[in-house]
């Protein structure tokens, strides 16, 4: 179930990494100097990239996870990242109503998240709210809506992994 959460951490190492320097260097330039600029800076950076984007990624992947690993005629689920996301394909069937709450499960945690931190930190907050965009048909989870609506759920005819938002051939996954 952390398959997700650890490879979005795998992928965003070198922001994460960054942020940690900011905040060492922050420190160590408020302890001496008494200036507290530099320290609000490097807490803006650990909001934005750390609970903001890395946040909001871990959960949403994860949230894709946690419900197909729930399907029981998905067989295994292939989590895989390549240079610019993490990827999910579930192997086995799956029907569109599924394939729609799966799709939806991802976005929808984030909406609902960034709804409940409005009030708290509305900068974390709209990052969390601006997942509502993989909804277009233009991303994965928005094609797999797409998919479902117009009544094809996952099909397994070969065994070869089937993707719940099949991208045209060659052209990009989810
Ligand atoms: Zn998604």
């Amino acid at each position: 179930m952390w398959a997700a959460a650890r490879l979005v951490v795998t992928q965003v190492w070198p922001l994460l990494a960054l942020a940690a320097v900011a905040v060492l260097a922050s420190a160590v330039v408020t302890v001496t100097t008494g200036a507290i600029a530099t320290a609000q800076a490097a807490w803006w950076l650990v909001r934005v990239a750390v609970l903001g984007l890395v946040g909001s990624f871990a959960l949403h992947e994860t949230m894709h996870l946690v419900l197909l690993r729930r399907v029981e005629t998905v067989r295994t689920v292939v989590v895989a990242r390549d240079r610019w996301r993490v990827s999910i394909t579930p192997v086995g069937t799956m029907t569109p109503r599924q394939v729609a709450t799966t799709a939806l499960a991802g976005p929808g945690s984030c909406v609902l998240l960034g709804l409940v931190l409005l009030p708290v930190d509305a900068l974390v907050a709209a990052i969390y709210l601006a997942h509502v965009l993989q909804l277009l048909p233009v991303f994965g989870d928005g094609r797999a809506l797409v998919h479902a609506a117009l009544s094809r759920g996952l099909v397994d005819d070969d065994g070869a992994p089937v993707s719940p938002s099949p991208s045209p051939p060659g052209g990009p996954g989810r």
